[in-house]
């Protein structure tokens, strides 16, 4: 798993500069977004099929437009060696743990391990909302010029500029280079499920939940809050989560 995941991060540091340029003159672009090749060009799944896939028919809705589109469909361009030999080796192994241990055994690699895909999801999630176009609010009346605009740069907020878009990409991207975890341990909150079904919510470049019957686990990742102490996270994660499940 080791050598497969340094390989993986080795490509994403090479090409950081190359991808990002790419990334910000053509948001939808077709390069593998790991590694910059333009060769072998499959679809990486936003949201991991192996995750979701005892609920096919499950979608994926924005909360910046209220538009919804289907996992099955979410993809982001990725070459077929990083995507399947890399990732998919890197994956594969990470099921594999997660389904043998408890959260409270898995050691400070695994547990790293688990921090990396979450902030690789939450990259993922970003250039989402970069390559989809806003369109419209659902049910509401249509704007033309809004239609174009990327969903990542509409958010009725003035610090959502393309500037500070590409800024969090890039710093999300940035992350995935780096292997040791250990100051973000706090921030992953790992839960035993025996839920039958999957459940996702996110907030960019804040947080994201992912429920996981496959494993039976779930997980809450705070990106880029620091916590001193494992209580305070979990007692902040919480109101989040019951936030989100009350409105
Ligand atoms: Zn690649």
């Amino acid at each position: 798993m080791d050598e497969k995941f340094s390989l993986l991060r080795a490509k994403i540091k090479a090409s950081q500069r190359l991808v990002m340029n790419k990334v910000i003159s053509e948001h939808g672009t077709d390069i593998c977004v790991l590694c910059g090749s333009e060769n072998e060009i499959t679809r990486e799944h936003v949201i991991p099929q192996w995750a979701f896939e005892a609920n096919q028919n499950k979608s994926l809705v924005n909360t910046k437009n209220n538009q919804s589109s289907s996992y099955i469909k979410t993809t982001i361009p990725a070459c077929r060696v990083c995507n399947s030999e890399l990732l998919g080796a890197f994956e594969d192994n990470l099921k594999r743990i997660l389904l043998e241990k408890n959260g409270g055994d898995l050691n400070q690699f695994e547990v790293d391990c688990i921090i990396w895909w979450l902030q690789y999801l939450g990259f993922k999630l970003q250039l989402m909302d970069l390559r989809s176009k806003f369109l419209r609010y659902k049910g509401k009346e249509y704007i033309p010029f809004l239609s174009d605009i990327p969903v990542a740069m509409f958010w009725g907020e003035i610090d959502t500029t393309p500037h500070k878009v590409f800024n969090t990409i890039r710093k999300s991207r940035r992350e995935l280079i780096k292997k040791r975890k250990a100051k973000k341990s706090n921030s992953l909150l790992i839960f035993e499920t025996s839920n039958e079904s999957f459940h996702f919510f996110h907030k960019v470049d804040e947080f994201i939940f992912i429920e996981i019957p496959q494993v039976k686990k779930a997980f809450f990742f705070f990106f880029n809050k620091e916590f001193d102490d494992h209580n305070l996270a979990h007692a902040e994660c919480m109101e989040i989560i019951k936030k989100v499940y009350n409105d």
